[in-house]
C-alpha cells in the first residue's frame, strides 16, 4: 500500500501533471479533477473525500467476486514467496500455469481443452489473430488471412484487437484496421431494426456474414469473431435468431469462430462462459478481466483440440509475452476460479441475484426517458429515447443525453456507464438484494434528475428522421 497524506486537490494536480488516462480527453480531465478512489470493499469503493460509491460497474467488468477478498491478496503473497516469475518459453513451465491450463480446460465448454496464456484481453486478441492465420497456414491454405467481425464490437486497444473492434473512433487513430479485417453490422435492434421485427433482424444482421464471406471470397475467410453479448458497445443483446444462423453459416464455409468472453466469461451471464447461455460452439474463446476478477492482469485463449493439433503440428508458433503464464497471476486466477466454483456464485448468479435484478432492471421502462431494457446475467443495459414508440434519438449530439445522465449517477455515488445514450450496468455477481435495490435507488435518482436537466435545457427534442 501506498501511505498518502496529500489532500484531494494537490492529488489531482500531480495527476494531471503527469498521469495520461486511457480514453480520456487530458485537457478537460484535468480542469476537473479525476475522482479518486483509494479503497474498496465488496461491491463499494471510497473516494479521497470520504464518499461510500456502489460500483455498479465493477471495476471494468472484472471484479466478479467482489473487492477486497483477503484469499486472492494471500494467495498472491504465498506465490510470490515461492515463485515470483519464471517464463514458459524453451521448454519450461511451472506449477500454477500447469494447475490454471488444467482447470480451465475443464471449465470450458466441448473440446476447448487447450490454453495460450496472454497479459489481457487486448493481446489474447492479438494472439488469435496470428493462431487463427498460422493455423490455416498450417493446413496449407495460407490465403485465409481475413478475419470478419463486427462493427461497435469492441476486442481490446492493441494494434490488432483495435483493429477486430468495430470502434470507428478507434480506427481512425493509429491507422487501423490492419489488413484483412473486415466488418459488419451488429445485432443492435433497438438502434438500427427499423420496421423489422427483432427476429427478422436477427436473422438479417446474421446474414450480413454470409454475404460478406462471398464477398471476400470463402476461400480466404480465416475466421469470425464476435462477443456473445456487446459489452463496451452498450450491452447489446442479439435477437435470438442471431447466433445460431451465426453458427450455421461459420459451419457451411468451415472457417473458425473466436467467442470473445473477456466480459461474458465467468459467471458474467449465470454460466461459466456466455456461449453455454447462448448456445455458441466456438473454436476459440478469448478470456480475460473475470479470470482473475481483475486482482492481477492475466488473458487466455482458450483453443479447441483440433486448432490445438494442428498449431502444434505445424512449425514453431513464433509468439508469445514474457508474462503468458505468469505464476502470480495464474495462482490469483486459479482461487479465483476456486471462489466462483466453491461459494456457488455462479448458481446464485442463475438461479437468484440475476432473476431478482432483471426484475428490478426491467421495470425502470415505466421511467419517460427509458425505451428498452435489456438484462442477461448480470450485465444490462437501457436505451434512453424521447419517443419509446419510434424508438427515436434525441436531436442533440450522440452521448449528450448519457453524459448528463452519467453526471447524475456520478454525483448520487453510483457507477453506471454511459456508451452513447445508453446506460449500462455489470456489477460484482456478489452484489447482495439490499444492494440491488440501493443500485435501483439511485438510478432512479439519477434518471429523474437527468430528465429534469434535460427538460429544462431544451434538450428533450427528437432528432429528424433521416
Ligand atoms: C475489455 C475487453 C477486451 C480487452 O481487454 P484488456 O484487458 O483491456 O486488454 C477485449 N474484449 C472484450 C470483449 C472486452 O470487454
Amino acid at each position: 500500500m501506498i501511505e498518502n497524506h496529500l489532500p484531494t486537490a494537490e492529488l489531482q494536480a500531480l495527476d494531471a501533471a503527469h498521469h495520461m488516462h486511457p480514453f480520456t480527453d487530458g485537457d478537460a480531465l484535468s480542469k476537473k479533477g479525476a475522482r479518486i478512489i483509494t479503497r474498496a470493499k465488496g461491491v463499494w469503493l471510497t473516494d479521497s473525500e470520504g464518499n461510500e460509491i456502489l460500483d455498479g460497474m465493477a471495476g471494468l467488468w472484472c471484479m466478479n467476486v467482489g473487492y477486497g477478498r483477503e484469499e486472492l491478496a494471500e494467495v498472491a503473497a504465498r506465490q510470490m514467496r515461492q515463485l515470483p516469475f519464471y517464463n514458459t518459453f524453451f521448454q519450461t513451465t511451472h506449477i500454477p500455469a500447469i494447475a490454471l491450463a488444467k482447470k480451465l480446460a475443464e471449465l470450458a465448454p466441448g473440446n476447448l481443452n487447450h490454453v495460450f496464456f496472454n497479459g489481457s484481453g487486448s493481446d489474447s486478441n492479438d494472439t488469435n489473430i496470428r493462431m487463427v492465420r498460422h493455423y490455416w497456414n498450417v493446413k496449407e491454405q495460407p490465403e485465409r488471412t481475413v478475419i470478419i467481425s463486427r462493427w461497435n464490437g469492441y476486442h481490446g486497444s492493441t494494434m490488432g484487437a483495435a483493429s477486430l473492434g468495430g470502434m470507428k473512433g478507434m480506427h481512425k487513430q493509429g491507422g487501423l484496421p490492419i489488413p484483412d479485417i473486415v466488418h459488419i453490422d451488429q445485432p443492435d435492434w433497438w438502434s438500427e431494426g427499423g420496421d423489422m421485427t427483432p427476429e427478422e433482424f436477427g436473422l438479417a444482421r446474421a446474414q450480413e456474414l454470409e454475404a460478406k464471406i462471398l464477398e471476400v471470397g470463402p476461400e480466404k475467410v480465416a475466421a469470425f469473431i464476435g462477443e456473445p453479448i456487446q459489452g463496451a458497445g452498450g450491452v447489446i443483446v442479439a435477437p435470438d435468431t442471431y447466433w445460431p444462423e451465426i453458427q450455421r453459416i461459420v459451419k457451411k464455409y468451415g472457417i473458425l469462430l473466436i467467442a470473445d468472453e473477456v466480459i461474458c466469461g465467468f459467471g458474467r451471464t449465470g454460466n461459466w462462459f456466455g456461449c453455454q447461455t447462448l448456445g455458441i460452439e466456438p473454436d476459440i474463446m478469448t478470456v480475460a478481466k473475470g479470470l482473475t476478477s481483475g486482482y492481477i492482469p492475466m488473458g487466455a485463449s482458450l483453443v479447441s483440440d483440433e486448432v490445438a493439433a494442428v498449431i502444434n503440428s505445424g512449425d514453431e508458433f513464433a509468439h508469445g509475452y514474457t508474462y503468458s503464464g505468469h505464476p502470480v497471476a495464474a495462482a490469483v486466477a486459479l482461487e479465483n476460479l476456486r471462489i466462483l466454483e466453491e461459494e456457488g456464485v455462479i448458481d446464485r448468479v442463475r438461479s437468484e441475484i440475476a432473476p431478482y435484478l432483471k426484475a428490478k432492471w426491467e421495470s425502470l421502462t415505466d421511467h419517460p426517458m427509458v425505451g428498452e431494457a435489456k438484462i442477461v446475467g448480470m450485465m444490462g443495459s437501457i436505451a434512453l429515447t424521447p419517443n419509446k414508440a419510434t424508438r427515436a434519438a434525441f436531436a442533440a449530439k450522440a452521448g449528450t443525453i448519457g453524459l448528463i445522465t452519467r453526471e447524475r449517477c456520478f454525483a448520487n455515488n453510483l457507477v453506471m456507464r454511459h456508451v452513447g445514450d445508453r446506460m449500462i450496468i455489470s456489477p460484482p455477481l456478489t452484489i447482495t438484494k439490499a444492494e440491488i435495490d440501493e443500485l435501483m435507488v439511485r438510478a432512479r435518482k439519477s434518471l429523474d434528475e437527468a430528465y429534469e436537466k434535460i427538460k429544462a435545457e431544451g434538450l428533450w427534442q427528437e432528432k429528424a428522421a433521416e
